[in-house]
């Protein structure tokens, strides 16, 4: 059996698509890594989960079964389901990242030219720019004001809002620009966003900022110098919709990695009262290398962890390593999915297949395996064994032929505290790219490996 869709049967294939549709409106609307927080939160509330800090607030302990979340900054999120054990006989985790890459603006960014007026950007993530252009474009973010209070903005969703977008040169007149590596083909100081074009009346100077500026005080109460302390991104526009004449695709933006995010999270929804204790992480800041308070590589987690032990039992540091280093994870990001269009990037045997489930990745990393977390066998053998028992369709794949390229994950972030991790996630094609795709089928056993990986590891 080579894909899923030979082994659904009828109730298989409505349960995959019906899990589809969830997921097509959660990345519709989740564009942002706050949005996906703040949409897991209210998710993860409705499922009977409650903030760490209430319990902590409230004087209570944690005991098995309790559903709790901590959220970073709304930037990042842990939930934890509490296991019969005790948190040192180590946990179940999950690990999916939010962030996707995008355009951000600059701290400075608005300026007119030629009564055109226009945002700079700086390109978050690794993108091709020459993919980013001429597309209908929205702006998501949050402003942030010197009183304290937070704007937030989403514009270029509904059907009645505008879009914004960055031009392309004309073919007519693109000589020089063909004649360009891919890589200078469009470059990062020519990713200036459109966003407006009437001038304000009896304006001598900028006439049109102004009349853009005014427009966003008007409607919402935001100047000039806020957008020095703002987080507003660009990303391309409109829902995810069904992809292929047979619907057994999703086209949508953020794939990468909200689509394990979202599995990941579901899973976790579903566990009570496990052995082990189960934790699903969504982090930000992966595609610029994890770093910053609200990526991987933060303290926020083993804080949170020490906060949950000093919950259960009397706290030590010694308890906190114990609990890392029996804990068993996940890493669930995205793989390459075979594309016949560059099947030569590939090696075939090694390689992600749509529709072939949950894709295993040994290691990562380029060249020799440079920067990879190569999981220890062990660990995989343990993992066939619950795969197998839950009947959950599994591949194994790597990222490309040797030397072609490669990539990274938070895996060697979590297996530096001396946990058994593994990538362990969905192929995607187009990854990066404003529309990336994913294979319903993938998803759906994504969702039913996380949750055999909280239950029964
Ligand atoms: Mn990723
Ligand atoms: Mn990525």
């Amino acid at each position: 059996m080579k894909t899923v869709w030979e082994k659904y049967n009828e109730a298989d294939m409505k349960a995959c698509f019906e899990f589809n549709e969830g997921y097509r409106k959660y990345i519709s609307e989740c564009k942002t890594e706050r949005e996906c927080t703040l949409e897991a939160i209210r998710i993860a509330k409705e499922n009977g989960f409650v903030d760490l800090e209430d319990v902590l607030k409230a004087g209570k302990k944690l005991n098995p079964g309790d559903k709790v979340y901590v959220n970073n900054r709304d930037k990042n999120l842990c939930l934890f389901v509490m296991g019969k054990q005790p948190l040192t006989a180590g946990m179940n985790i999950l690990g999916a990242h939010i962030d996707s890459p995008r355009l951000d603006l600059k701290q400075k960014p608005v300026y007119e030219d030629h009564d055109l007026v226009l945002f700079d950007t700086h390109y978050y993530g690794g993108v091709k720019k020459y993919q980013w252009v001429a597309l209908p474009m929205a702006l998501h973010g949050v402003v942030c004001k010197k009183d304290g209070t937070k704007v937030n903005i989403v514009i270029g969703e509904k059907d009645t809002d505008p879009v914004v977008g960055i031009s392309d040169l004309l073919i007519h007149l693109s000589g020089d620009q063909m004649q360009k590596t891919g890589a200078k083909v469009v470059e990062g100081e020519d990713l200036n966003v459109l966003v407006g074009s009437i001038p304000a009346k009896d304006t001598e100077k900028d006439a049109v900022k102004t009349a853009v500026l005014n427009l966003l005080k008007e409607t919402y109460d935001i100047e000039e110098d806020d957008f020095i302390s703002a987080e507003l991104e660009i990303v391309p526009a409109g829902a995810a919709r069904d992809y292929g004449l047979d619907r057994s695709m999703i086209i949508g933006y953020g794939h990468d990695d909200r689509v394990c995010a979202y599995t990941s999270l579901m899973a976790t929804l579903e566990v009570s009262e496990p052995e082990r204790t189960s934790c699903c992480i969504l982090v930000d800041k992966e595609e610029v290398g994890s770093i910053g308070a609200t990526g991987m590589q933060s303290r926020f987690f083993e804080n949170a962890i020490a906060e949950m032990i000093a919950l259960t039992e009397e706290y030590s540091d010694l308890k906190l390593r114990r609990t890392l280093a029996n804990s068993k994870m996940l890493s669930s990001d995205v793989s390459a999915a075979f594309d016949p269009n560059y099947p030569g990037v590939n090696e075939m045997k090694n390689t992600a297949f749509f529709g072939r489930g949950i894709c295993f990745n040994k290691y990562t990393g380029s060249r020799g395996k440079g920067g990879c977390n190569d999981a220890n066998p062990e660990f995989i053998a343990e993992l066939r064994k619950v795969m197998a028992d839950a009947d959950v369709q599994f591949q194994t794949a790597e990222l490309g032929r040797v030397d072609q390229g490669g990539g990274g994950t938070i895996a060697y972030i979590l297996a530096n505290l001396n946990m058994d991790v593994i990538d362990a996630g969905i192929a995607v094609q187009n990854m990066h790219a404003p529309w990336e795709v994913v294979s319903k089928g993938d998803v759906y056993e994504g969702y039913r490996g996380y949750k055999a990986f909280l239950k029964k590891m």
